[in-house]
C-alpha cells in the first residue's frame, strides 16, 4: 500500500506534465506525489504532504492540513495502472519524502518494468537495493540552514557521501538569498560533488519572485560553476497541486 498526496479534487496526485526543475526540466513525464516527510522546511511548497493538524513546527503559511483529506491509500497495482494510463515513458516520484515508502515503491516498480524512473529526495535516506536497482536518476535536494531544519537532521554525512559518489545523483539546492550559496560552497568542498551535477534553484512560489532572484543567482552560478534551475511549473501553473 502507498500513501499518496491528494489533488484539489481529493484524488491521488498522479498526473502528466513536464518536469519543472533540475536536469530533466522540460521532459514530459508522469508524476507520482507521495505523502509524508521527515523534515519540515519553513518554505516548503507541498506542506499538505506533512504539515498536518497538531504539527506545531513553523511554516510560512501558518496553516495545517487535515491528514484524512490530504492523504489517500492505494495499492501498488492501482497506482501502477494509473501511471500507465498517462502514457509517459518517464516517471518522477516526488513528495514529501518518497523514500520513506521505499519497500512499497519497489513493489510498485515491479509493475512498471519499462519506465525510466527519477526519485526526488531530501537526501536524508537512501534506497534499499530492491528499489535502488530501478532508479535511473536521483534528484537530491539537501536542505540548507534557511530551511529551518537542524543540520543534524537535514545534512547527514553518510547519506551525502553515498549520493555524492553515485553518478546517477544530481544535487539541487534551494536558494533564497545570495548568502545561502556560501553553505553550498562548504558542502561542495566537503563532499566533492561531480562537476555539472550541482544546481542552484531560487526559492519562490510565484514568477515575480523567481525572476527577481534568478538575476543574482545567475551571476553566482557563473562565478562558482554551478548550473541554474528554474521552476517551470510555477511560471506555467502557479503554486498549484497536480501540476
Ligand atoms: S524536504 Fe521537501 S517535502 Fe519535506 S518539508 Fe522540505 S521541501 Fe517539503
Amino acid at each position: 500500500m502507498l500513501i499518496l498526496a491528494t489533488d484539489d479534487d481529493g484524488g491521488p496526485e498522479i498526473f502528466a506534465s513536464v518536469q519543472g526543475e533540475g536536469p530533466s526540466m522540460g521532459i514530459p513525464v508522469a508524476f507520482l506525489r507521495l505523502s509524508r516527510c521527515n523534515l519540515a522546511c519553513v518554505w516548503c511548497d507541498t506542506a499538505y504532504t506533512w504539515h498536518f493538524t497538531g504539527d506545531e513546527r513553523p511554516h510560512r503559511l501558518n496553516e495545517t492540513f487535515n491528514r484524512k483529506t490530504n492523504q489517500i491509500r492505494l495499492s501498488e497495482q492501482e497506482v501502477a495502472q494509473r501511471i500507465l494510463a498517462l502514457g509517459q515513458k518517464r516517471l518522477i516520484i516526488t513528495g514529501g519524502e518518497p523514500l520513506l515508502q521505499a519497500p512499497a515503491l519497489a513493489r510498485l516498480l515491479d509493475y512498471l518494468p519499462d519506465i525510466t524512473v527519477e526519485i526526488e529526495t531530501n537526501g536524508t535516506t537512501i534506497a534499499p537495493p530492491s528499489l535502488d536497482i530501478r532508479i535511473d536518476q536521483f534528484n537530491v535536494s539537501p536542505k540548507l540552514a534557511h530551511s529551518g531544519n537542524p543540520a543534524e537532521l537535514a545534512l547527514l554525512p553518510e547519506r551525502l557521501d553515498t549520493y555524492a559518489t553515485d553518478q546517477r545523483a544530481f544535487f539541487k539546492f534551494v536558494i533564497a538569498e545570495p548568502g545561502n550559496v556560501e553553505e553550498v560552497l562548504a558542502l561542495q568542498e566537503r563532499y566533492c560533488f561531480r562537476p555539472g551535477h550541482v544546481f542552484l534553484m531560487p526559492e519562490g512560489t510565484n514568477s515575480a519572485t523567481l525572476r527577481e532572484r534568478e538575476k543574482w543567482l545567475a551571476s553566482l552560478c557563473v562565478k562558482h560553476g554551478f548550473r541554474m534551475s528554474d521552476r517551470l511549473h510555477i511560471h506555467l501553473f502557479g503554486d498549484t497541486r497536480g501540476t
